[in-house]
């Protein structure tokens, strides 16, 4: 990383305490998964060795929800669950961000009947979109980088004049060119 060249060299560095704050919290979000449906899937495939989560700090998946910092939802989400949903981000620690995963979790996808929430961003405040039905691991990682990309720039998120979070409403574009099926798989 060169920062142990320039301690030896130096034997001090000097910075921002803001920047110091954002980098540890950029580089330790600790999910909040909650996964209903096949989205859940992908972004188990996303914490594997695979696609490693872990390079992002982002793999320490907790269930509970006064350890998170990111909810990330992935799946449709029925007006029966939408208390609980509601409820476990209300729980979550502060400063707090939320990746909506899929069209299910961010438009109720295919699911147009009443049963089912068309986009969680009606009942809470959602950061970042991933498109996809269901997205692949690439693109949730890519939703991850935007969360640490706001985290760096801004610290923590912004809140209106009654005090309640104002949502970024950032929509990342389907960006993934999709290889060649089957993938063969080595260990290289
Ligand atoms: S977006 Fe597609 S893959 Fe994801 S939960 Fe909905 S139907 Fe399943």
């Amino acid at each position: 990383m060169g920062i142990e060249a320039a301690i030896s060299a130096e034997g001090f560095l000097t910075t921002q305490l803001k920047r110091v704050i954002n980098w540890s919290r950029r580089n330790s979000l600790w999910p909040m998964p909650f996964a209903t449906a096949c989205c859940g899937i992908e972004l188990m495939a996303t914490a594997s060795s695979r696609y490693d989560l872990a390079r992002f700090g982002a793999e320490v998946m907790r269930f509970s929800p006064r350890q998170s910092d990111l909810l990330i939802v992935a799946g449709r989400i029925s007006i029966k669950t939408m208390p609980v949903l509601q409820r476990i981000y209300q729980q979550m620690t502060e400063p707090k961000w939320v990746i909506s995963m899929g069209a299910c979790a961010s438009t109720g996808g295919v699911f147009d009947t009443y049963a089912v929430v068309q986009g969680c961003d009606q009942f809470i405040p959602v950061d970042v979109y991933v498109p996809g039905c269901p997205p692949r691991p690439e693109q949730l990682i890519e939703g991850v980088m935007a969360i640490q990309r706001i985290i760096d720039q801004e610290g923590i998120p912004p809140k209106g004049p009654d005090g309640r979070r104002v949502p970024l409403g950032i929509a990342l574009q389907p960006t993934h060119v999709p290889s060649a099926q089957p993938v063969p798989l080595g260990l290289g």
